[in-house]
């Protein structure tokens, strides 16, 4: 070690330097979580009371053979405050150890239990490769083409446009491009809903809706090849889905619960994701932020 070395070191320390250079390292790594900016979320932002995204559906991209993509996932944070961040299997009709402790959580039923069980409930998230036209909060998104991530409300509408209710209705294609087609406007505001035990604001999407059918960009094809050419790939949103043993192990690595009713953990709510992420120093970088913002408590056919 050369003495220069040294010097400046013991200078450092007596500067404050060193203290500053730690600060600041244990501060970046609390700060670094995944972020895909390729995905838009509909949520309206806190400072914001309302939201408008006009824009068009697209269909699947050449190669594809997806409109859309159904994604199920687990984002928790574990006994041992480790979080898991994981693809549930059922996604691909396939047994997840995950729904299957939590099965068992639901039929012992304790109130602890079903609190553990629907911290940990699988959240079901809809993607669609979507053009927006206008975004009245984030008018940098004008113009581009997102992967659009959606709760079941909006497939839903989507779906009842295909089919709908009365006879004077026209069928409405969401993934149309030419006359058959229809923009859509998302008109989200907020509300307030008891999850976990507390009041938590979740966007309301009860006036999204299709427009008028019309030609996505007037019909010409130059500008419709511009806009289709840059579509994401959806079906990367399924990779990485672990095996059922590699998730076991993976649960098993983050918990310590007991199913017979000894030893449940105090779980922080996954809904209140404001707190927990300005005042958690536990969270790991491969948490993807938006997976827990975004998760609305929609209804899942399993109860558990
Ligand atoms: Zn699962």
């Amino acid at each position: 070690m050369s003495d220069d070395f040294l010097k400046d070191l013991l200078e450092a320390e007596k500067s404050g330097e060193i203290d500053k250079e730690l600060l600041d390292s244990i501060e970046s790594e609390k700060t670094t979580y995944k972020v895909d900016e390729r995905i838009l979320e509909l949520n309206v932002p806190k400072d914001k009371t309302s939201r408008v995204i006009r824009g068009r559906f697209l269909p699947k991209r050449q190669g594809s053979r997806n409109n859309y993509i159904k994604r199920y996932k687990h984002v928790f944070k574990g006994a041992n405050k480790k979080w898991i961040d994981e693809i549930c299997p059922t996604t691909f009709k396939k047994d997840c150890p995950i729904c299957d402790k939590n099965k068992k959580m639901w039929d012992a039923g304790s109130d602890a239990q079903i609190e553990v069980k629907n911290h940990r409930k699988r959240d079901l998230k809809y993607y669609a490769n979507f053009y927006v036209e206008k975004d009245d909060i984030n008018p940098e998104n004008n113009g581009k083409v997102f992967i659009l991530r959606f709760p079941k409300t909006i497939f839903e509408k989507i779906e009842k446009a295909l089919k709908p209710e009365f006879e004077d209705e026209k069928p409405v294609n969401a993934f149309k491009l030419l006359d058959d087609g229809a923009n859509f406007v998302f008109r989200m505001t907020k509300e307030k809903k008891p999850i976990g035990g507390k009041m938590v604001e979740v966007p309301n999407y009860e006036k999204c809706t299709f427009e008028t059918p019309s030609a996505f960009m007037d019909g010409d094809i130059d500008e419709i090849r511009k806009v289709m050419e840059s579509c994401h790939n959806l079906e990367s949103l399924l990779e990485g889905c672990k095996s059922y043993e590699e998730l076991s192990e993976k649960l098993d690595s983050v918990d310590s619960i007991k199913i017979a009713g000894e030893s449940i953990p105090k779980m922080s709510n996954r809904q209140g994701v404001d707190d927990l992420f300005e005042n958690d120093e536990d969270k790991e970088e491969d948490v993807d932020i938006d997976d827990i913002v975004n998760s609305n408590n929609e209804e899942d056919e399993l109860p558990f």
